[in-house]
């Protein structure tokens, strides 16, 4: 008997460290390419996430495990997207300038487009292309925006790592994410490359 559950033990574990092995490797290629199955691959890689991050905490960088999969759900998400209808725009506070006289609401910041920062055209460009933008503190407040926004589709301008953790979040809800990686994040200063962005809209306007 324990020699079965043994052998069987023995496969579980050989098996899981070979799907989330070629999972990682799709992750990889998607940054470069299209990936066959990249949904399923995207799937593998959520549910190894946790034993995942650990191995690359201690060998590696957890932010190159969320910028592999980031792009692969991307890649995976990116039908849908186009599909959906209603769509909101979450951008992190930290691309504010440092004198925003914005206040915070349960929304995010109340930006007052005063030309200081960048949300001043984004939130323009935004608006042209069908997205409600929201500038986040963090991604515990897309809960609060989504129950207030019936929106399909959320657009993610962020770092790897929230983008990957506010796509695991969503996952399974009705609502379909994408992500435009930051160039430079951190807690401050951060920026995005503008371009991506419109290139983003132009892709999936209606
Ligand atoms: S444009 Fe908006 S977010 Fe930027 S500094 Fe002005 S009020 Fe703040």
């Amino acid at each position: 008997m324990y020699n079965i559950i043994g052998k069987v033990l023995f496969f579980f574990i050989v098996a899981s460290l070979l799907l989330s092995g070629i999972a990682l490797f799709a992750s990889r290629r998607s940054l470069t390419g299209n990936i066959y199955l990249a949904g399923f691959f995207a799937n593998v890689l959520d549910f190894f996430y946790l034993p995942l991050r650990q191995l690359f905490l201690k060998f590696s960088d957890i932010r190159i495990l969320d910028k592999w999969m980031a792009s692969l759900k991307n890649l995976a998400y990116k039908s849908n997207f186009a599909k959906t209808k209603k769509r909101i725009l979450l951008a992190p506070h930290c691309m504010r300038s440092l004198d925003c006289p914005a206040y915070s609401t349960q929304t995010g910041i109340q930006c007052k487009s005063c030309g200081k920062c960048v949300f001043t055209q984004l939130k323009k460009d935004a608006e042209k292309y069908g997205y409600k933008l929201f500038i986040v503190t963090g991604s515990s407040f897309v809960k609060n925006i989504l129950k207030m926004e019936a929106a399909d589709g959320v657009l993610m301008i962020a770092c790897d790592y929230e983008i990957n953790k506010v796509m695991r979040a969503l996952k399974g809800k009705n609502v379909v994410s994408y992500g435009i990686p930051m160039e430079r994040d951190g807690c401050f200063d951060t920026e995005v490359d503008y371009q991506k962005v419109l290139n983003v809209f132009e892709t999936f306007k209606d």
